[in-house]
C-alpha cells in the first residue's frame, strides 16, 4: 500500500470530512453573519463522490474519518454517509463533531451505522448565554443530545468549549463539573483567528496557560498528565483523578503541534485543504467528476500531500486565512 507521507516525514492517517456548509447555529466566533452558504446541491460532494474519495484515501493508509460541517446532522442522509464510510476496508474510526441540537434523534442510528464516538460543542450551560453565543441554540436540547449519545454507546464522548475571556470564562469550572457528572471528557479550545468571525474574537482570546491555570486552581492535586499519543493533535490532556473524565486544552495558537500533524481536511464542496492555517488546496470534486482513473486521482492526492505546509501561520500572517470561515472548513 502507498502510504501518505509528506515531505516532512509526517504520515497522514486522518481525514476531516465536512459534509455540509449549513448550520442551525451561528456561533459568533465561527461564522460571519452576512456570509451565508451559497452553494447549489450539485456543488456538494454526492454520496458516490464521498465513497470513492474515502476509499482512495483508505487505500493509502487513512484509517480515521471525522464527520463534521457546518452541522453534519443537517446533511440529508447523514446516517447513510456514516455507513458508506465505516464499511470501507481500512476505516476503523468514524468520530462525529456536532453541536448536538439534533443528536437526540440521530444518536442511535449513527452509532449503529459505525459512528463510534463524538465531540460535542457546548460553550455555556446558561440557556440565555448559550443562545447568545450560538445566536439561537437551545442548550437543553444539546444536553439531551449528549445523554442520547451516551445511551447509544458512543465512546469516548468529548465536550468542546471555546474558552473566551469575558464571554464564558466564568464557566470553566462548571463545564468541568458537568463533564465529571456525565462521565465524559472535556477540552477547552483556544479561539483561532480563522475568518473575520475568528479574527474578531482575538480580544477575548485566552491562552493555553490562562486556561490551564484556571483548571489547576479548580482541581488542585487532582490532575495526572496523560502521555500524548501521536494522534492527539494540538491538545495537552490530563486525567482527573477518581473520575471517568479527562480534561485538556486544544492550543493551536499558543502552541503549535504542526510537527506531528497527521490530518487533512475535505470541504463539503470537495476541496482538499492541507493545513487549517494555510491557503493551499486542490479540488477532488473536479477530479472524481472527470474521467480520471483511481490511479491518477491517487497521484494527485500524493502530489497535494507533498505540498502540505510545514506549519500554520496564525501568529505571523492572519490575512492569509481571513477569507475562509471555520463553518466551511469543519474545524
Ligand atoms: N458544528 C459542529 C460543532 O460545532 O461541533 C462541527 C463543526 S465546528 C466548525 C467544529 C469545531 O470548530 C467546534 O468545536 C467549534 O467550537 C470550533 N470552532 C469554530 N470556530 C472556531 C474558532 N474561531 N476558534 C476555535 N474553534 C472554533
Ligand atoms: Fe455551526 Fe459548529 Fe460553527 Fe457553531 S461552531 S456555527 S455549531 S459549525
Amino acid at each position: 500500500m502507498t502510504k501518505l507521507v509528506d515531505k516532512f516525514g509526517r504520515e497522514i492517517s486522518y481525514l476531516r470530512l465536512s459534509v455540509t456548509e449549513h448550520c442551525n447555529f451561528r456561533c459568533f466566533y465561527c461564522r460571519d453573519d452576512e456570509l451565508l452558504p451559497n452553494c447549489k446541491r450539485e456543488d456538494i460532494l454526492s454520496y458516490e463522490d464521498i465513497q470513492r474519495i474515502v476509499r482512495l484515501f483508505a487505500e493509502m493508509g487513512i484509517s480515521k474519518v471525522r464527520l463534521t460541517g457546518g452541522e453534519p446532522l443537517l446533511r440529508r442522509g447523514i446516517s447513510k454517509i456514516a455507513k458508506l464510510i465505516s464499511t470501507i476496508p481500512g476505516i476503523t474510526d468514524v468520530p462525529l463533531s456536532t453541536n448536538a441540537q439534533l443528536l437526540e434523534k440521530f444518536a442511535n442510528k449513527l452509532h449503529e451505522n459505525g459512528v463510534n464516538r463524538a465531540n460535542i460543542s457546548i460553550d455555556s450551560l446558561i440557556p440565555e448565554r448559550f443562545k447568545e453565543i450560538t445566536r439561537g441554540g437551545d442548550v437543553t436540547q444539546v444536553i439531551k443530545g449528549i445523554d442520547a449519545a451516551i445511551a447509544a454507546g458512543m465512546h469516548p464522548i468529548k465536550i468542546n468549549a471555546v474558552a473566551m475571556q469575558g464571554v464564558n470564562d466564568d464557566e470553566i469550572e462548571s463545564l468541568i463539573d458537568f463533564a465529571i457528572e456525565k462521565g465524559i471528557d472535556i477540552r477547552f479550545i483556544e479561539a483561532m483567528p480563522i475568518g473575520e468571525a475568528g479574527i474578531g474574537m482575538q480580544s477575548h482570546h485566552m491562552s493555553e496557560d490562562d486556561i490551564m491555570d484556571r483548571i489547576k486552581q479548580h482541581l488542585p492535586g487532582q490532575l495526572t498528565p496523560l502521555i500524548a499519543s501521536k494522534t492527539d493533535g494540538p491538545a495537552s490532556n490530563y486525567k482527573i483523578n477518581n473520575t471517568n473524565t479527562t480534561v485538556g486544552v486544544i492550543s493551536a495558537v499558543s502552541n503549535h503541534f504542526c510537527q506531528t500533524c497527521n490530518r487533512v481536511r475535505l470541504t463539503a464542496k470537495g476541496d482538499l485543504i492541507l493545513c487549517l492555517g494555510q491557503e493551499d488546496s486542490i479540488s477532488l470534486k473536479d477530479a472524481v467528476r472527470s474521467n480520471l482513473s483511481d490511479k491518477e486521482i491517487k497521484t494527485m492526492i500524493i502530489n497535494a500531500i507533498n505540498k502540505k505546509p510545514e506549519k500554520h501561520v496564525f501568529n505571523e500572517s492572519i490575512d492569509n486565512i481571513s477569507n475562509r470561515q471555520m463553518v466551511e472548513i469543519g474545524g
